[in-house]
């Protein structure tokens, strides 16, 4: 058993951060004494041998700090979204645009279990969507959705549900995807493992009935 391990800090995640930033951070992490620390690859920051209480205090001093990386809806595990067109010369589309209308989403309460969602620039998949519970890949003809994929011990490739998406008809569709994963997954099923159950042509069907409300 390890004597010391590594905790997450709450509510804190960041791809991208300024000089001052990081010195800012450093300041905190130093009042703290934390002896070692990891950014995952999904931003969150661990710290080594902090208390679960500690970390809660230390996520209330940084989260202030990095004020435009800190709003994602509970319900979302994380939204990871690679820096696309604006500073990727691969980049077809604007990844962290749509990030922020992702967060958008208005939903009736918690989803069933963790919803990890990885937005790709571009074919690269940096952020791999493929593996992610929803994906979402830029295309020179719009945006590619794919459900149900996960990195895990039993993992699976997502399904791609939709392509040639628009800004407005791939975030209608995650919002048809999670209404439907709400209404009919158990509790604490990822979306991995309730798409084989449900049955992926059905899962289409449901969210593709209806014709998209804009273009
Ligand atoms: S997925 Fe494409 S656009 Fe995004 S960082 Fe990777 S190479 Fe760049």
């Amino acid at each position: 058993m390890p004597t010391r391990s590594f905790s997450t800090v709450p509510g804190f995640q960041t791809t991208s951060f300024t000089p001052q930033q990081l010195e800012q951070l450093l300041i905190v992490l130093k009042a703290y004494d934390v002896e070692e620390m990891k950014f995952t690859s999904t931003g969150r920051l661990s710290v080594l041998g902090l208390s679960k209480e500690t970390c809660t205090q230390l996520a209330a001093e940084l989260i202030p700090l990095f004020p435009k990386k800190k709003t994602h809806k509970e319900w979302f595990t994380y939204i990871q979204a690679c820096p696309g067109m604006d500073s990727c010369k691969f980049g077809v589309r604007d990844g962290e645009a749509l990030a922020a209308q992702i967060e958008k989403i208005e939903l009736s309460g918690p989803l069933r279990a963790k919803m990890k969602i990885g937005i790709a620039g571009c074919q690269m998949c940096c952020t791999e969507p493929y593996v992610r519970d929803l994906g979402i890949l830029a295309e020179r003809k719009g945006w590619k959705l794919i459900f149900g994929g996960n990195a895990g011990g039993r993992a699976r490739i997502g399904d791609v549900i939709a392509e040639g998406l628009t800004d407005d008809q791939v975030v209608e569709l995650i919002h048809r995807c999670l209404i439907v994963y709400q209404d009919n997954a158990g509790a604490k099923v990822r979306s991995a493992r309730f798409l084989e159950s449900f049955g992926v042509d059905r899962f289409k069907k449901a969210v593709l009935s209806e014709p998209f409300q804009k273009k």
